[in-house]
C-alpha cells in the first residue's frame, strides 16, 4: 500500500454514489470488453489462449494483485490472481472470494471478420462479449472501484481465468475446485439469464456419452441374411435412449451426433452415436448413469459400448447459494433494482463449485444475448449496475 491511501479515513460511497461512478466509467469499462474481443481466443487454439492471459496478467498486476500462471499443455494456460489485504486493516482473517471466469470461446479464429466487434444501438457486437469477456472487464473494474472507495480491498479476493470452460475445464477443473474449498464464496462472471439480467442459481448437470455398436458386415446383395446390422441395432438402440427423457423431472438424453456405415451396399460393421445428457439434481445422475450403461442389444450379435459419464453435477439451490442471493437482491434493492433469479439448462464451473457445497452465485456477468451465436452481443447501459453488484457482492459474500 502507497502512503496516503488510508483504508479507515474514506467514507464508504453510497449505492447510487457507486451507481453513478460506475456510470461515469463506463466507457472505461466497454474500452476494456473491447480490448478483450479483439484478441480471439478459441478453447482449441493454444497460442491464442495464451495471448490473452498474457494480457490479461499485466492487467490485474497493474491493480496490485499477484499473478500465476498454471502451465497447461493440451489447452492454454490458466490465470489465477490473488489481492491479499494489509494484515492491519484486521480485514485479513476474511477468507478470500472466488472471481470465477473463462478466456475462452466458441469461436474459431478469424471470426471477427464476420462479426466484428462494434457498438449499435447501444449494445456491443463480438465473438465472446457476452460469454464472457464482459465478465471478466466487469472484475477489473469492480476490483479496481473497492480500491478507489476503500483505498484498499475490504477483504482477499481471488481471481481465476480459466482456459477450458467451454470444452469441459479438464485442465482447470482440480485448480477450481482448490480455490474453491479455501474461499468463502465463488462468484460467476458467466453470462446473465436473459435480457432481463437474472442471475443464475441452479444450473443442471451434463453429461457426454458415446455408445458404440459393433455387428457383423456383409455384402448386402450376395450375403445379406449373414450380416448383423450396426446401423439397425443402433436405431433401435436411440428409441430405447429417447425413452429415458423425463422433462418433467428435469432429464434430458439427446441423441445428438450419429456416425455408421461405410457404403450402401454393404450391411454396417460400425456405428455410433454422441450423447448429450442433462441432470436437474445430483440424485438422478447415478440412475441414469446406470441405465446407460446397461444397455442390451437387440441383436445378440450386435455389441454395445457406452463410455463417457456425468462432466459437471448440477449446481443446485442450496440454502449457501440462496444466501448469496439474498445478498444480491439487497445490493440492487439500494438502486430501486429488482434482481431476479433463473435456473438454466446449461452448466458452467459454477456447478463444480456448487456440488462442493461452496455457496456459488452464477451469471453476475454481462447481460444480452446469443452467446455462442452470430447475434452475440451485451447491452451496454447494463455495465453499471453489473459492476455495483460485483463490487457489493465481493464486500459481502
Ligand atoms: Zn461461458
Amino acid at each position: 500500500m502507497t502512503a496516503g491511501k488510508s483504508a479507515a479515513a474514506q467514507p464508504q460511497p453510497a449505492e447510487a454514489d457507486r451507481l453513478r461512478y460506475f456510470s461515469q466509467h463506463q466507457h472505461q469499462i466497454v474500452d476494456t470488453i473491447r480490448d478483450l474481443v479483439q484478441i480471439e481466443s478459441p478453447s482449441d487454439n493454444k497460442p491464442a489462449v495464451d495471448r490473452i492471459a498474457a494480457f490479461l496478467a499485466p492487467r490485474f498486476e497493474a491493480l496490485g494483485g499477484r499473478t500465476r500462471l498454471h502451465r497447461s499443455t493440451d489447452f492454454g494456460d490458466n490465470l489465477q490472481i490473488d489481492f491479499a489485504t494489509a494484515s492491519r486493516s484486521g480485514t485479513s482473517n476474511r477468507k478470500p472470494v472466488l472471481l470465477l471466469g473463462h478466456y475462452d470461446t466458441v469461436y474459431p479464429l478469424g471470426a471477427l471478420a464476420s462479426m466484428p466487434c462494434k457498438i449499435e444501438d447501444g449494445r456491443l457486437r463480438g465473438p465472446g462479449v457476452l460469454d464472457m469477456k464482459s465478465g471478466i472487464a466487469l472484475m477489473l473494474h469492480a476490483i479496481a472501484a473497492l480500491q478507489a472507495w476503500h483505498g484498499q480491498l475490504p477483504r482477499p479476493v481471488t481471481v481465476f481465468l480459466v482456459s477450458d470452460e467451454e470444452v469441459g475445464s479438464h485442465s482447470s477443473r482440480k485448480i477450481t475446485e482448490a480455490l474453491a474449498k479455501d474461499s468463502a464464496g465463488v462468484l460467476v462472471l458467466e453470462p446473465a439469464a436473459g435480457l432481463r439480467g437474472a442471475v443464475k442459481t441452479a444450473r443442471k448437470g451434463v453429461g457426454e456419452y458415446t455408445l458404440r455398436v459393433k455387428g457383423v458386415a456383409a455384402h448386402a446383395g450376395l450375403d445379406p441374411g449373414k450380416g448383423h446390422s450396426a446401423i439397425l441395432e443402433l436405431a433401435r438402440q436411440i428409441a430405447v435412449l429417447s425413452r429415458l427423457n423425463n422433462l418433467q423431472q428435469g432429464v434430458s438424453v439427446n441423441p445428438g451426433i450419429v456416425q455408421g456405415g461405410t457404403r450402401t451396399n454393404v450391411v454396417a460393421a460400425e456405428a455410433s452415436v454422441g450423447i448429450d445428457v442433462r441432470i436437474k439434481s445430483a440424485k438422478q445422475a447415478s440412475g441414469l448413469d446406470r441405465k446407460l450403461r446397461s444397455l442390451k442389444p437387440f441383436d445378440k450379435h450386435c455389441k454395445l459400448e457406452m463410455t463417457g459419464g456425468i462432466n459437471r453435477l448440477p449446481m443446485e439451490r442450496t440454502a449457501g447459494v440462496a444466501a448469496l442471493y439474498k445478498k444480491a437482491q439487497e445490493i440492487a434493492r439500494q438502486i430501486d433494482w429488482k434482481l431476479e433469479e433463473a435456473a438454466v439448462g446449461g452448466g458452467s464451473d459454477g456447478n463444480f463449485t456448487a456440488g462442493m457445497g461452496i455457496p456459488t452465485l452464477d451469471g453476475l456477468g454481462g447481460v444480452g444475448d446469443g452467446a455462442h451465436a452470430v447475434h452475440e452481443f451485451i447491452v451496454i447501459s447494463e455495465l453499471p449496475r453489473r459492476a455495483l453488484l460485483l463490487a457489493g457482492l465481493i464486500e459481502s459474500a
